[in-house]
């Protein structure tokens, strides 16, 4: 044992002695606290029946809370972030305490976020049991009343590990790991004015009441927010788009823009549709549904199933979509139109053969 640790044990000892319970080998100990976080989720994908899941909370931010005496304040003793797999966490100090908890918040690291509002800015929290020593809690239950934000955060991970940046841990190329934005949600049961990405004010996505229920909606307006992101805080400049359908014609930027979030919505769940919050649902294959839509470019319906089209798995893009990814990081496009004449080509991604005959496909004619 070196002089200096010595010295230490004598310093934890004598302050043990004044506090009057801390042993010399205090420092030396651990304190965990291990368990699993779930959350409750009415699942809209499911059908019109929500039926209720119970789903892993995965890469959601936790705190370790504590007081290190009993007389303490209640300090921040490390924080962490729960397991992919199972939202398993093992929350640790390295020492003993007198009360541990831990507080879970509806983020996931710096990289998205949900707030009650935009005012406050404040996330949601809730406290695990209080305890005075190591215990494994099992599984911890995000409270009914605030499940719809960890329904956010955790269906924000599926797009985040679908971002395809291999140059930082940003959502995009355009920013270094440690200076990444941050995608903010904002989530209130009792909210009405809700469902949009609030650009340009907050750059917010706004929603309410069940709406998180859709992962299809919590993905399309994050997809909005992913554009902006993709273009460096550029947008389309957007008209005729209040209010839009899928199947219905409104302007080649507002069909560029929504199908674009509809897409990735789709892309990002593996699937083929438009899912809102009752659990409808909307085809976005070419079916006998689809032939009554409206046709062309400016239809957001045409431009999204376009999209999906050409990012499938069997088709001309590579089989997903980052090349995409990485040529709308290069190549700002107003309308759908620009994206597939002229910046598709300065990506290096064809418009002649199969891609062609997918836009024709979908009544789109270059
Ligand atoms: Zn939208």
């Amino acid at each position: 044992m070196s002089r200096s640790r010595v010295a230490s044990l004598l310093i934890v000892a004598l302050t043990g002695a004044v506090a009057g319970f801390v042993p010399a080998t205090a420092e030396a100990t651990p304190t965990c606290l291990t368990g699993r976080l779930e959350y409750s989720h009415y699942d809209a994908e499911a059908g019109t029946r929500k039926p209720l899941v119970t789903q892993a909370a995965r890469n959601a931010n936790w705190e370790l809370w504590g007081k290190v005496t009993a007389g303490s304040a209640a300090t921040r003793l490390s924080s962490g972030i729960t397991a992919v797999g199972d939202g398993a966490f093992s929350a640790c100090h390295q020492g003993r305490v007198a009360e541990v908890y831990v507080k879970f918040l509806s983020a996931s690291t710096t990289m998205w976020r949900v707030i009650k509002s935009e005012g406050t800015q404040a996330q949601y929290s809730f406290e695990s049991a209080h305890k005075t020593g190591s215990q494994s809690l099992g599984t911890v239950r995000v409270p009914a009343s605030m499940q719809r934000a960890w329904t956010i955060v955790d269906t924000l991970n599926a797009l985040y590990w679908k971002r395809n940046n291999p140059s930082s841990a940003c959502w995009t190329k355009h920013q270094e790991t440690g200076a990444c934005d941050t995608l903010t949600f904002v989530w209130e049961q009792n909210r009405t004015d809700s469902g949009y990405w609030d650009y340009p004010d907050t750059n917010y996505v706004i929603l309410g009441q069940n709406e998180p229920d859709s992962k299809h909606t919590i993905l399309h307006e994050a997809g909005h927010w992913l554009q902006w992101q993709l273009y460096d805080h550029a947008f389309p400049r957007v008209s005729g788009c209040n209010p839009h359908y899928i199947e219905q014609a409104s302007s080649t930027s507002c069909a560029w823009t929504e199908g674009f979030a509809d897409a990735v919505a789709a892309y990002t769940l593996g699937d083929y549709r438009y899912v809102d919050d009752s659990g409808a649902s909307t085809s976005l294959r070419n079916d006998p549904d689809t032939a009554d839509w409206d046709a062309g470019d400016k239809v957001q319906g045409r431009v999204g199933s376009s999209l999906l089209d050409l990012w499938a798995p069997d088709g001309p893009d590579g089989g997903n979509w980052d090349r995409t990814i990485e040529l709308m990081s290069d190549e700002f496009s107003q309308n759908f139109r620009e994206y597939f004449v002229s910046d598709r080509p300065a990506g290096g991604l064809s418009t002649t053969g199969p891609a062609r005959t997918i836009l024709g496909s979908h009544t789109i004619t270059y």
